[in-house]
């Protein structure tokens, strides 16, 4: 055997991967010997991304609506051939809805379910039919902790992050007979452009008072735990889990004031 899988040489999907947490972990895995094909729905990120590795055979760049499944099955498949051979995906592909209840309609409903969980849905399906093939890899979806808990005005957002905590625990169920593992990271507050045009100070000042570590975080910092369930040499046994990474955020009951 050449390598373990997650190791040099290894090949990965990134959806979402133009900007945020998907790019930050499309570059981690690439400084770790991975091939890497960054895919997303904007090409605008994707284009810097190719500039930055032009001429690196280790990085293909797509562009790809994560809900479209026709394209989803046949750029899977041409990704897989490409690399010759496919051992990990990240579902990081999102959008956000920060509305109350009342505000939300169906048709917002509708297309963060869409997004969020037919997207991840889709992308893992079809990469785990060719992972099977070649005996096995990982899934890593991109969960958040408002899937885990009640966070105001998220129904949408929430519910769909509450689906993708379960799809992970199913796909993990099903596919570990192909030596598939399925993990999702479940962040709590991340400094990405998403955030940036979401949060206002009163939602900073919000999440700062309910984290023990009072900040947000880097995507850099939920790229190492996402590298950590790709990796089959660090997490081998692990499968089914959703890893919070929110700075104390889901565990805590009151938090101590600042010293
Ligand atoms: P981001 O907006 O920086 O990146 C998301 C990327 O997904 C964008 O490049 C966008 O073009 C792409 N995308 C959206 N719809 C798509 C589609 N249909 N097909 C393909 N690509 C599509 O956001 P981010 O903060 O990096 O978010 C990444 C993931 O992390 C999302 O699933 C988000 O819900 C989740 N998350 C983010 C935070 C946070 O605080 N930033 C917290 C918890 C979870």
């Amino acid at each position: 055997m050449a390598d373990r899988k997650g190791g040099g040489g290894s090949a990965a999907i990134v959806t979402g991967a133009g900007s945020g947490i998907g790019r930050a972990t499309g570059a981690l895995l690439l400084s770790r010997g991975w091939q890497v094909a960054f895919v997303d729905r904007d090409a605008k990120g994707l284009e810097e991304i190719a500039a930055q590795n032009a001429g690196n055979a280790r990085v293909l760049v797509r562009t790809l609506d994560v809900t479209d499944e026709p394209a989803v099955v046949a750029l899977v498949a041409d990704i897989a051939a490409a690399f010759g051979r496919l051992d990990g995906v990240v579902n990081s592909a999102g959008i956000a809805a920060d509305k109350h209840v009342f505000d939300t309609s169906a048709e917002l409903f509708r297309r963060v379910l869409d997004v969020i969980v037919v997207g991840t849905f889709l992308v893992g399906r079809e990469a785990a039919r060719h992972m099977a093939k070649s005996g096995g890899g990982a899934i890593v979806n991109v969960a958040s902790v408002s899937g885990l808990r009640g966070s105001k005005g998220r129904s949408a957002y929430g519910a769909s992050k509450g689906a993708v905590i379960n799809l992970t625990q199913v796909m993990a169920n099903d596919l570990a007979p192909h030596g598939i593992r399925v993990n999702a990271v479940a962040p709590g507050p991340v400094e990405t452009p998403m955030v940036k045009s979401l949060h206002t100070a009163a939602d900073r000042a919000l999440y700062a008072r309910h984290t023990p570590m009072r900040r947000y975080a880097d995507p850099n910092e939920i790229a190492s735990v996402i590298h950590f369930l790709l990796d089959e040499s660090q997490s081998s046994f692990v499968t089914g889990e959703i890893v919070a990474v929110d700075g104390g955020y889901r565990g805590a009951g009151i938090i101590v004031d600042p010293a």
